[in-house]
């Protein structure tokens, strides 16, 4: 906390105009000495997308400590979808807190654990009855999800696509596709994870659908582990880290419906794609996909570590007592900052805002990709859009001509994020509540970087 936000009065909430104002380069000393002294202390394997502190955050504008106005596009990775310091979050979370921050739900149960679970027995795809169980990050979500597949079928495989994310833990680290950075030398890899090929229309033969991607994914599974060793087939609708790929349509039914046939539990990760994101609740929602468990996170409660598996009440409950938990495993803060999340996206409807954004963001990519033939596609869904730099004959992925548009973007003070197999996507994820003069502000800024690194 800076000197001026402790003088403040302690409930005063960071008021920021909503607009980019740079007062020196980026970073600007402050920052710079905060760097030298992270070198210091804190590890280098932990690092940062872009180089300036942040003092304040409030709407779609991030404050840093030399009190520069960033535009955020990349909302800390699809998290704070309804805005930076939004007052309902700021009032639900600090009435908990003050009220009670801990009693641990295995040891003294609270009411805002069971209403989260309610409202994600509400939101999430399918009318069947559900039952959830929360933790802390991601990760930890999916390490449970295939924990009750496994113990729901009693069998042990699991099967993931190619470029699929799924965490940075050991069981996670075995799902997600990409060795460099997440996986290196960091193995051994847990077993009976089998990788299968994803639905990628760019990247795949020309004119093959998503059936047609289904079937070679099912007839790999069905050969090289059998449909009767599967526990699960976890998939994220829309790739996040592996490049925002969204599998053509017909990808995700026919593998449900596969699935549903040999009673192997199909995981949707919804952990980047889901809380309205791509203009639904979830990103099963656009073809009518209804997953037996979804895991969830990130946008689930404005930026508080909440995360969530949500299901078939019968595979849920097949799970003994005390086998799902964790001393931090749905807190109450926050709980609290999720209801008001969710209540925030209910009341200001922010499906419509992300599809108001698609329609506002994707003609600008798609006539910068007219213009740059670098970019080989514009892809995504709702408020999670992206663009693919790449080679237009071979498609050879050109990660540097992203990483410098994403550098220069970010040294004029808009922080967009890579991601990409790769490292050769420019993905955009801004909060569901920017202004339309914001964003565009933002995208003349890509516009720009683009020209200057493309030509
Ligand atoms: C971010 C992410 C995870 C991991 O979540 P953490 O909270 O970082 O552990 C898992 N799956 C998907 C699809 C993600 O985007």
């Amino acid at each position: 906390m800076t000197q001026r936000d402790a003088d403040a009065a302690p409930d005063a909430t960071p008021q920021i105009p909503q607009r980019r104002v740079l007062v020196t380069e980026i970073p600007g000393p402050r920052s710079r000495e905060l760097s030298s002294r992270r070198l210091r202390a804190v590890a280098q394997g932990v690092s940062s997308t872009v180089q300036t502190y942040v003092d304040a955050a409030a709407g779609a504008i991030v404050r840093d400590v030399d009190g520069n106005c960033l535009i955020d596009l990349g909302s800390g990775i699809a998290v704070t979808s309804i805005g930076h310091a939004a007052p309902a979050l700021i009032e639900a979370v600090s009435e908990q807190v003050a009220r009670f921050s801990h009693t641990c739900f295995m040891v003294a149960p609270y009411e805002g654990y069971v209403a989260v679970c309610e409202e994600l027995a509400e939101l999430t795809p399918g009318r069947h009855e559900k039952r959830s169980a929360l933790f802390n990050s991601g990760a930890e979500a999916v390490e449970n999800a295939v924990k009750i597949a496994r113990h729901a079928t009693g069998r042990q495989a699991v099967a993931v696509f190619d470029h699929a994310y799924h965490g940075r833990t050991n069981l996670t680290m075995a799902l997600t596709a990409k060795n460099f950075p997440y996986k290196d030398r960091f193995g051994p890899f847990a077993p009976e994870v089998y990788r299968v090929p994803m639905s990628y229309p760019l990247r795949d033969p020309k004119g093959m659908t998503g059936e047609q991607a289904a079937a070679r994914a099912i007839d790999q599974l069905s050969v090289q582990v059998g449909a009767e060793n599967l526990a699960c087939v976890l998939v994220e609708p829309i790739q996040g880290e592996g490049g925002f790929v969204v599998p053509a349509p017909g990808f995700l039914p026919t593998l449900a419906s596969w699935c549903a046939e040999h009673g192997i539990i199909f995981v949707a990760d919804e952990i980047q794609s889901g809380f309205a994101r791509t203009g639904a609740w979830f990103a099963c929602d656009h073809e009518g996909v209804v997953p037996d468990l979804v895991t969830t996170a990130k946008g689930i409660a404005g930026g508080l570590p909440l995360a969530a598996v949500t299901g078939r009440a019968e595979l849920m409950d097949a799970v003994h007592v005390g086998g799902l938990g964790g001393t931090y495993g749905g807190n109450p803060v926050s709980c609290a900052g999720a209801l008001a999340a969710i209540r925030t996206m209910r009341e200001l409807d922010l499906p419509a805002a992300a599809r108001r954004i698609e329609a506002q963001v994707r003609p600008r990519l798609d006539s910068m990709a007219k213009r740059h033939s670098g970019i080989a596609e514009v892809r995504g869904r709702g408020a999670m859009l992206a663009i693919e730099l790449a080679d237009p004959d071979g498609l050879r992925p050109d990660a540097s001509s992203a990483q410098a548009i994403a550098r220069a973007c970010h040294a004029k003070g808009v922080i967009v994020l890579t991601c990409g197999t790769w490292g050769n996507v420019i993905r955009l994820l801004p909060p569901l509540v920017i202004s339309g003069d914001l964003l565009d502000e933002g995208l003349d800024v890509l516009e720009q970087a683009a020209v200057d690194v493309l030509g």
